[in-house]
């Protein structure tokens, strides 16, 4: 038996003539290919010798398979494309806003050549990276200067180091948050230099909470957004409006963390008011923080807005150099703030938007196409439109659900668990979500020309 077999089992130099081999051969390095060829029919004489070699006859057509499959995953690394059916639109594990494909052909000038980064045109000098969004951030709140970094996170660390190390900076201790497992305000804080002085209490913060801790040593009152839960009851906050003449009486600025940077009224679409950049600059804010990968719908940075002597400040901090941002980033954030100027396309051109203002009749009608695209002829599932609650997610609006709709599956030849995995498992991969025993793709996530990728593995897996 084991003699038969390995007289069968083709040579290195007969593989590497197979057609198949051969097609692929010609993208692939030579002596890759042959590593590759020589490890996998090692394999194989190591199964042989065991006795563990599963078919009676040498299977070319599977070693072939597995010299291609080993071929295709060592060159598929990274990102995989993921389709979000979980309703939640900022969804921190993927990837958080999808980007605008408005934006697609400029940005990818930007990314196959050179470009004027730190360029000066005009004056054919060095300039500086971050001019590029100025005019644009006036323009659309307002604000006197922009800075820009990686995250959020990188955004409070820079102000408070720049504006309060060494320092007290008073904050509210109903804002002390915890923002996605890792960011919480009072270890930034310390990483900062800055000192923290809480103030009031968990659920009821007065103005003259803040008057009292005010000293010669206090470098800036700070507000967090508190983004990611909800104090319901018996609750008290003061607002920068109301925060501004004590903080202008003694000549110290207001920091605004907002987290999810918002530029529009979010109570058209019929959700909460969530507050934006330009109220909170409008109230009396001297500088304000806020992602670029939230409701923004841009790339992940974090983005630094406000009064141009404390923007000139964080310039000159070195903490920056560790901070900045890449090309990429700032092009796809100016791209996405213009975006932004024309009001009339922005819910067709910013994928944030268009996935918060859908409308139930139209969430409706998509869950009902995507039933009707999917063909349940021989599966034996319980298939059907229900109404689902989507959520914004990306630690906005937290307590805010809204109406879906989704295409509930009960599965009846396999298990909930298994329908899970294995739309998970498929390319490209599909993410649905578990309730009540019952599997759920809502539709809000879905991009339109996603549908027939949906609907179609849909069908095979209950088939
Ligand atoms: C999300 C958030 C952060 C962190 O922002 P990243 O961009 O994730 O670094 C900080 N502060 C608040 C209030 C947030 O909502």
């Amino acid at each position: 038996m084991k003699k038969h077999l390995l007289r069968e089992l083709p040579s290195v130099d007969v593989i590497s003539r197979n057609s198949e081999i051969e097609s692929l051969s010609q993208n692939i390095d030579q002596e890759y290919l042959t590593q590759i060829i020589r490890e996998e029919t090692a394999n194989i004489r190591a199964l042989i010798l065991k006795g563990e070699y599963p078919h009676d006859d040498i299977n070319v057509g599977e070693i072939i398979d597995n010299i291609k499959n080993r071929l295709t995953s060592d060159f598929d690394f990274g990102l995989k494309k993921v389709i979000n059916a979980t309703g939640v639109v900022l969804h921190t594990n993927l990837g958080r806003a999808p980007m605008s494909l408005a934006i697609k052909e400029k940005f990818e000038n930007i990314l196959y050549g050179y470009c004027n980064l730190e360029y000066d045109i005009e004056k054919g000098a060095r300039g500086s990276r971050h001019d590029h969004l100025k005019e644009l951030i006036l323009k659309l709140t307002g604000a006197e200067d922009v800075i820009v970094v990686n995250n959020n996170a990188a955004a409070v660390m820079l102000v408070l180091s720049t504006m309060c190390s060494g320092k007290e900076v008073i904050v509210s201790r109903g804002e002390l948050v915890e923002i996605g497992g890792s960011f919480r305000i009072p270890k930034v804080m310390e990483h900062s230099g800055a000192f923290l002085k809480e103030v009031g209490s968990t659920n009821k913060t007065h103005l003259n909470d803040y008057a009292e801790e005010i000293n010669e040593n206090t470098a800036a009152l700070m507000k967090v957004h508190t983004s990611n839960f909800k104090m319901m009851g018996f609750t008290e906050s003061v607002s920068i409006k109301d925060l501004k003449p004590l903080a202008d009486s003694h000549n110290i600025p207001i920091i605004d963390d907002l987290g999810s940077g918002v530029f529009i009224d979010l109570r058209k679409y019929g959700l909460e008011y969530e507050p934006t950049i330009l109220d909170s600059l409008a109230q009396g804010s001297d500088v304000v923080t806020f992602s670029g990968d939230k409701l923004l719908g841009g790339p992940q940075c974090g983005v630094i807005v406000g009064k141009a002597k404390y923007i000139a400040m964080m310039k000159k901090n070195n903490l920056l150099r560790a901070l900045r941002v890449d090309k990429m980033t700032i092009s796809a954030l100016a791209m996405t703030l213009s975006l932004y100027l024309d009001k009339e396309n922005l819910e067709k051109n910013v994928p944030v938007l268009t996935m918060l203002s859908q409308e139930q009749c139209q969430l409706k009608e998509k869950a009902q196409r995507l039933l009707e695209m999917t063909d349940l002829k021989n599966a034996k599932a319980d298939v059907r439109v229900e109404t689902s609650k989507s959520q914004v997610g990306g630690g906005s609006l937290p307590a805010q659900y809204m109406d879906s709709y989704s295409i509930a599956v009960s599965p009846g030849a396999i298990s909930v668990n298994e329908l899970e995995q294995k739309m998970r498992l498929t390319e490209p991969h599909i993410v649905g979500r578990i309730s009540n025993e019952t599997y759920y793709l809502d539709v809000r996530t879905i991009f339109e020309e996603e549908l027939s990728i949906v609907s179609t593995k849909l069908s095979e897996i209950l088939k």
